[in-house]
């Protein structure tokens, strides 16, 4: 099968008729899920309910905004970049769009291993647009609708089940009639109660250009439905004139020289690897920090006590906390044929001309241009530890969550987050099961655990230490980790179903190829004399075993048994990961199931968590130190208690027993010794 990218877009103008087709088709006032919300977490969401076979109806306030790039023109990195591939497992939209809109593709971390890689890729924002508003429109069983949703539909409440509400569709701010759905997905962004912040002004709005979402709604969640809301901010630099910038006083960083594709059904991006552009580093100066402490007093975004990104801060932000540093930035395109950079690391809320006058003091921009000045955003979330793993409201049945309006910060968080909503909002219209993600196979799952099990207290962004099993995470086995269960929960088309099945065939024939080959050392020495096998090993190694040397890779091993390996040729790559990861993967699996085995393992009830020598986080500690669980199985089912944080307890425990009883036993030894002493002594000791 051929994995080339062949999408073609419709032109712009007979895709606004498509759109408007779509509109006035809109006759139904029930659907089986309406997504409100056409962002990041919406859009796929929406296509991945209208997959599973939900008739689905995408509400958003702008259609032309469908699919828009809020801030950064990026989409991945590390811990994000798994996350795009798990989409793309999972079929959704962003690693498609990703290989169709990318203009420099490069993967992060390539020094570290293969599971901690981050895929990356600098987009255009109009392709980004284009593709993500193409492929919904081409969504078989998914509507779109402009308008702004004001009112959420809930029904009476039974009175046997008080604090339980029942979610039945929306209303529009224009006052018409409900449209009624099973289920709605809310994936609001950064628009519920929005305020825009720049100098000493604020003013309503979710976005630059956009209003914010009606302050009904987050009225409604609060008063209503009684959800806890929280506030938090975010900020957007200015964008600068790119023929006003002189780049040549800015170190070049080139993209990889063959792009990688984000999509398993990709073999090329759209942009070939000659087309690509370049990003460009520079540094910010004592100037930047005049500027940023000279007009605080101006900037009150900054002044206030809403929590922010904290690894993406604002320059201000950076400046206050490491005050005398010099700091990153990266001068990125915007677009293939833009005439605008977007400053990465200057994220911003002072007065216009201040900002002006700030990014003049770096010299490569000292007579640059802003054509849009950066700004802040603040606004409303509800903490995500009133949602279940099905990202479904506890006490609102029918009532999905997704995105920035559960506390998370980022194009890739909403994107996996939207796609889990979407398909659990469409399975429960179906009356078919809610389903779920485990940290154990996957990123999104580490994600929404997280979330529904800790809560946020800043915006969470991903990263791969959040991951206990990240060896076995990898961006390279998304497909055989979550392909199948996608298919199995009706996200996935068969189409790419089929592809997965063939490649996770052809992996395990070819494994099983390299474990039959079972030979001496000494053979393997002369067949293979430029990898170094090392004395220590065992008197026999297999195929796989040989593959885990530095030195060794799977065409080496292909030009000696061509026989048995030749047919695999196109995974000598993924065989190679395989074979590293082999016995991390082994191992990490048995400390799984050997905690599992150890449910009933006593808990000391006098421990000290607080003091515990082991890597628990505060939060853990606490609700140890409250609830003080009896065994490790009870400490699992705590709430906010990570698997990471079981597997660090139950290492501790095991060895301060060990060493309890190796101590005991030393004693025991000890004593016995003195005894035995004492008894020949005697023996020899005339009485
Ligand atoms: P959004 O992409 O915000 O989409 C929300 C959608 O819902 C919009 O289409 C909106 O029109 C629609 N909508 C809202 N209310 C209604 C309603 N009542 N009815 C109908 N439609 C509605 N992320 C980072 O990782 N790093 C950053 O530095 C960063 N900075 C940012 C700065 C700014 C100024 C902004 C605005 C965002 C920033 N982001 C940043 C966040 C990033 O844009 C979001 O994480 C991501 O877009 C969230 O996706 P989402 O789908 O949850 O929401």
């Amino acid at each position: 099968m051929s994995h080339m990218l062949t999408k073609t877009l419709p032109p712009v103008q007979s895709f606004l008729l498509l759109v408007s087709r779509r509109i006035s088709h809109l006759t139904r006032q029930q659907y089986d899920v309406i997504v409100v919300g056409g962002g990041h977490a919406g859009t796929e969401a929406a296509a991945a309910a209208a997959r599973v076979g939900a008739e689905t109806l995408l509400v958003t306030q702008k259609i032309q905004t469908v699919g828009a790039l809020s801030c950064n023109p990026s989409l991945g990195g590390v811990g994000k970049g798994q996350l795009v591939k798990e989409i793309d497992a999972l079929d959704g939209l962003c690693g498609r769009a990703g290989d169709w809109a990318g203009i420099h593709f490069s993967i992060l971390n390539r020094r570290k291993g293969p599971a901690v890689w981050g895929p990356r890729a600098q987009l255009d924002r109009q392709r980004y647009r284009e593709f993500i508003q193409s492929e919904l429109l081409s969504t078989p069983r998914l509507m779109m609708l402009e308008g702004s949703v004001e009112e959420l539909m809930v029904a009476e409440q039974n009175p046997e089940e008080p604090g339980q509400h029942r979610v039945t569709g929306i209303r529009l701010a224009n006052g018409s009639h409900p449209i009624l759905a099973s289920s709605v997905v809310l994936t609001t962004g950064t628009f519920l109660s929005g305020s825009l912040f720049v100098g000493q002004t604020s003013s309503p709005g979710g976005r630059i250009g956009d209003a914010p979402s009606s302050t009904g709604l987050s009225q409604m969640l609060r008063e209503r439905l009684g959800l806890k809301v929280g506030r938090l901010r975010t900020g957007t630099p200015p964008r600068i004139v790119k023929d006003s910038v002189d780049l040549s006083l800015a170190q070049l960083h080139l993209p990889d020289s063959h792009p990688t594709p984000f999509s398993f059904m990709n073999t090329q991006t759209r942009c070939k690897p000659e087309e690509q552009l370049p990003c460009h580093l520079t540094y910010t100066t004592p100037g930047v920090e005049r500027v940023v402490t000279e007009t605080l007093h101006l900037n009150c975004h900054i002044q206030q006590d809403t929590k922010g990104p904290r690894y993406c801060p604002s320059i201000e932000s950076r400046v206050l906390r490491f005050p005398g540093r010099s700091h990153q930035v990266w001068l990125e395109p915007e677009g293939m044929t833009s005439d605008l950079l977007y400053p990465q690391g200057l994220s911003m809320t002072m007065p216009p001309d201040m900002q002006l006058r700030l990014i003049r003091e770096i010299p490569c921009m000292h007579r640059a241009e802003i054509y849009t000045p950066g700004y802040g955003v603040q606004y409303d979330f509800v903490c995500p530890t009133q949602l279940s793993p099905a990202l479904q409201v506890k006490s609102a049945q029918g009532l999905f969550l997704a995105g920035q309006i559960n506390g998370t910060t980022g194009y890739e968080e909403a994107a996996a987050q939207g796609l889990w909503a979407g398909v659990n909002a469409a399975r429960r219209a179906l009356s078919m099961p809610l389903v779920s993600l485990s940290r154990t196979e996957s990123y999104i799952g580490v994600l929404i655990d997280d979330l529904v099990s800790r809560g946020v207290t800043e915006p969470y962004r991903m990263f791969t230490s959040r991951a206990e099993f990240r060896t076995s995470l990898r961006p390279d086995n998304a497909d055989l980790r979550l392909t199948p269960k996608g298919f199995e929960v009706g996200c996935v088309s068969s189409l790419r179903y089929q592809e997965a099945l063939r490649v996770k065939n052809s992996l395990q024939d070819a494994m099983a190829a390299l474990e039959a080959l079972t030979l001496s050392t000494t053979i393997w020495r002369t067949k293979l004399p430029h990898i170094h096998v090392s004395e220590s090993k065992n008197s026999t190694l297999t195929g796989m075993d040989m593959l885990q040397y530095k030195d060794a890779s799977f065409e080496m091993l292909a030009s000696v048994f061509s026989d048995c390996l030749s047919p695999y040729m196109e995974f000598s790559q993924r065989l190679k990961i395989e074979a590293v990861y082999k016995p991390h993967c082994d191992l990490s699996k048995k400390e799984m199931e050997r905690i599992q085995k150890e449910e009933n393992m006593f808990l000391p009830q006098d421990i000290d968590y607080f003091s515990l020598p082991v890597s628990l986080s505060k939060e853990v500690r606490e609700i140890l130190d409250k609830v003080r669980p009896s065994t490790l199985g009870a400490a699992t089912r705590l709430e906010g208690v990570t698997p990471a944080a079981i597997v660090s307890l139950f290492n501790y425990i095991q060895i301060t027993d060990r060493k309890e009883r190796i101590t005991h036993r030393s004693q025991q030894d000890k004593n016995q010794e003195k005894e035995e002493k004492l008894c020949v002594n005697n023996a020899v000791l005339p009485h």
